[in-house]
């Protein structure tokens, strides 16, 4: 084994495991949609690292914003006025609705969730946080409190004040409805939720405007058009967490925009630079910027609008925007979705494709009548590890996890990798059927 292999294991911990079942590959080289581990076999990453390196790898102007930026002023701190800062600052709110006036910068999603609650709170004077349950807003303490999915229990207790409602997820829907007739309950028991807690103690509703880590769930037609009306009737803020959304992943520069609606806050992080050098985004509207021009906002971090990070995003935006890319994203949207309903025709272990932009994800089922998932929820792989492991020797590097075959490759990939990387998913599926379904 490699010294770059020895010393990760002796001395790094890893997020999310249980550190002695490791065995991470090392990873040396990376080009667009391709990364190369030590031993040089290469990988197509259908995952984008995760899901926010949009750009690919490498991408030589972002690379070369870096540079430039650590020769000229590698960094100032926030209390100053930067070139990179401001202009980025700027470019983001002329890409968001005109409502939106100013951003405060941050190092990645989960602070930009945990700010954007502090600005709803001291913007609103109420405290309470509705989120829900099929989420993920990041681990830090206070995203972790937001954050619905399970990795949430076992670090409680964590922020108080936020409350879990239930999910747009129509292929499980938890009120036993069907889509054609269901009036929408998940959207309703939100109002009842508020009703409860009493809408002067809730500040603001906080979701994925399409839920990402937790299952790609599409929101169903008008879903977050009453959400948004639902805030309205009783002043309570709109926070669209577009981490993972944002940047051209649903084929938009926001998810939000996929509906007829304008949230008040917006998060951003991942594509904003694709991860590059870290940063994280808070835009909110002008009616939010001016109240703090005489209210003291108590936001603070040493990297806050770091000058590199900035100018990796501007340089990012850049190739987005003169490189067609976010179109490229929309316009592959009907192709990969297609696919996708093609391996479900042909394999019995896809229950459900939720697809939308280049953000899909193939739901597993032992059994399509019943819906019975290949792998339990929130438990060990079982027999997904089979299809995980033929992924693995195809060199397809795709993010898995319970259920849940994820595909969510860089915006720039084309249509010719797009579809000999899910033909290469189409054997995988073809093999690990052989044994799953003996
Ligand atoms: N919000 C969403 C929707 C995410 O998907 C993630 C990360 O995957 C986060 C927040 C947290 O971002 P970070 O890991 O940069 O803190």
């Amino acid at each position: 084994m490699s010294e770059a292999y020895d010393n990760d294991r002796s001395y790094v911990l890893h997020s999310w495991s249980v550190q002695g079942k490791l065995s991470p590959k090392v990873i040396t080289r990376g080009d667009g949609v391709f990364f190369w581990d030590e031993n040089g076999k290469r990988y197509y990453d259908l995952g984008a690292q995760l899901v926010n390196l949009n750009i690919g790898h490498q991408h030589p102007k972002v690379v070369q914003a870096i540079k430039d930026q650590a020769d000229k002023l590698s960094y100032v701190a926030p209390q100053f006025a930067e070139e990179m800062r401001g202009k980025l600052a700027k470019r983001i709110i002329e890409l968001l609705p005109e409502e939106f006036g100013k951003c405060f910068f941050t190092l990645g999603g989960a602070d930009s969730n945990e700010n954007a609650i502090k600005i709803a709170r001291a913007f609103t004077g109420k405290n309470k946080i509705i989120t829900r349950f099929r989420s993920y807003h990041g681990a830090t303490y206070g995203a972790i409190a937001l954050t619905g999915d399970p990795r949430r229990p076992p670090v409680e207790p964590a922020m108080p004040g936020v409350i879990h409602c239930f999910d747009p997820y129509c292929y499980r829907c938890t009120f036993g409805q069907k889509p054609e007739s269901c009036g929408m309950q998940c959207a309703e028991h939100i109002r009842e939720i508020i009703q409860y807690e009493t809408p002067e103690t809730v500040a603001a509703v906080m979701m994925e405007s399409v839920t990402g880590s937790n299952g790609i769930l599409v929101p169903p037609k008008g879903y977050m058009e009453r959400v948004r009306e639902i805030c309205d009737e009783f002043g309570i803020l709109l926070i669209c967490d577009e981490v993972m959304t944002g940047f051209g992943r649903t084929g938009k520069w926001f998810g939000f925009q996929n509906f007829d609606i304008v949230p008040d806050i917006v998060t951003m992080a991942k594509g904003v630079n694709s991860g590059y050098v870290p940063l994280g985004v808070v835009a909110v509207q002008k009616k939010i910027a001016d109240f703090f021009d005489d209210a003291m906002l108590y936001c603070g971090l040493t990297y806050s609008g770091h000058p590199v990070s900035c100018a990796a995003a501007l340089a990012c935006l850049d190739a987005y925007e003169e490189e067609g890319h976010i179109d490229n994203a929309a316009r592959l949207a009907p192709v990969q979705a297609e696919l996708l309903e093609g391996l479900k025709a042909k394999h019995p272990l896809v229950g459900d494709v939720r697809s939308i932009g280049l953000f899909s994800v193939m739901e597993m089922v032992k059994d399509r009548e019943t819906r019975e998932p290949l792998s339990p929820w929130n438990g060990a792989p079982g027999l997904m590890a089979e299809i995980s492991r033929r992924f693995d020797e195809k060199g397809l590097s795709v993010f898995v996890r319970w259920n849940y075959i994820f595909l969510t490759p860089p915006v720039i990939i084309t249509e010719e990798q797009l579809r000999d990387a899910i033909a290469l998913m189409d054997e995988c599926l073809t093999e690990a059927e052989k044994v799953i379904l003996d």
